[in-house]
């Protein structure tokens, strides 16, 4: 039976070695703040952005929620983030994704100040990290990598298969675990032109899942002993819970979790993980900044 990687476990050893830089910061005047823009009513949102309010109020950091109307212009959610650009007491700004249809995402998201971006998403960042000199780097990916190497599964010299090659998880990550000075990984990416996936996904020393299809990769896709980073957060109906439906991952975690050496729960994985690594860029924007 796999070892459970988890993730809500580290991001409370997380949380009190951010807490201590926060006190450093504020002890020296320093002033750090997250606002998160949010427009509309999406649940599975309204969730992420409460918990983020929620790790930064614990750690000690200044936490603000924007919320303009959700008929609001591509113009307007702009103004909105250049405002908070300008605000000294906000070290890190973030958007809330999805937004609604009509608004241009990548337009708003160049607006958000390179050293401010602390979701990683500007070209500015993203080229960085491609060029191998980051800045901030997308929090999820950061987080995979943050989850293998405190369970002690350095990517280094193994084989890692990335079945997802979306913007926000698979594609960074790829290019995160490909360099030398953090992954240093041979790595192999899928998705949903593969042919014969399983063929691949049976080579991983550790495999990735970021497709958003719930239980996608089942036991026999795995290699015996591997190491199973499930990223999928997907809502499945259940008529016995309460709420009317459960969270499930992209991986079939009864019959992965006989073959595999170690594997992260969902939830209690990667999501924990992800909101520590976007409160550590969130600290470090106001350790970086000259305010
Ligand atoms: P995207 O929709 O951007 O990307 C999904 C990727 O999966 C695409 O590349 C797609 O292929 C591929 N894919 C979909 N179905 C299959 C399939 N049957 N076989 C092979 N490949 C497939 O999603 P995201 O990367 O944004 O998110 C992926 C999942 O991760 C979601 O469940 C999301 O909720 C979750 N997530 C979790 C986070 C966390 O903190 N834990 C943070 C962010 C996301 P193609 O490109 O060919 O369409």
């Amino acid at each position: 039976m796999a070892i459970l990687l988890d993730g809500k476990a580290l991001a409370f050893e997380i949380k009190a070695e951010l807490k201590t830089r926060v006190d450093k910061l504020k002890a020296a005047g320093r002033k750090v703040g997250l606002a998160a823009v949010l427009v509309g009513n999406n649940p599975a949102s309204e969730v992420y952005v409460r918990n983020k309010a929620k790790f930064s109020e614990e750690i000690g950091v200044h936490s603000e929620i924007v919320r303009p109307p959700a008929n609001i212009t591509t113009i307007g959610l702009i103004t909105v983030v250049l405002a908070l650009n300008d605000r000294a007491d906000i070290t890190g700004i973030i958007v809330q994704s999805p937004l609604p249809k009509k608004i241009d995402e990548r337009e708003v998201s160049e607006a958000v100040l390179p050293y401010k971006d602390v979701d990683g998403f500007h070209p500015q960042n993203l080229g960085r990290l491609f060029l191998g000199r980051p800045n901030f780097i997308p929090c999820t990916p950061a987080a995979i990598l943050e989850l293998l190497n405190r369970y002690g599964h350095s990517p280094a010299g193994k084989h890692c298969v990335i079945v997802g090659r979306g913007k926000i998880v698979g594609k960074p990550l790829a290019i995160m675990l490909l360099e030398k000075a953090f992954g240093n990984a041979t790595v192999t990416i899928c998705h949903s032109a593969t042919r014969d996936l399983s063929h691949h996904t049976r080579q991983a020393d550790i495999l990735i899942a970021a497709t958003g299809a719930p239980h996608l990769i089942k036991g026999d896709m795995v290699r015996e002993g591997a190491v199973v980073i499930d990223v999928g957060i997907n809502r499945i109906e259940d008529k016995s819970n309460p709420k009317g439906y459960r969270l499930v991952g992209d991986v079939d975690f009864d019959s992965v979790s006989k073959k595999a050496a170690a594997i992260t729960p969902v939830p209690g994985g990667v999501g924990p993980m992800t909101v520590a690594v976007l409160l550590s860029n969130t600290v470090r924007a106001a350790e970086k900044s000259r305010k």
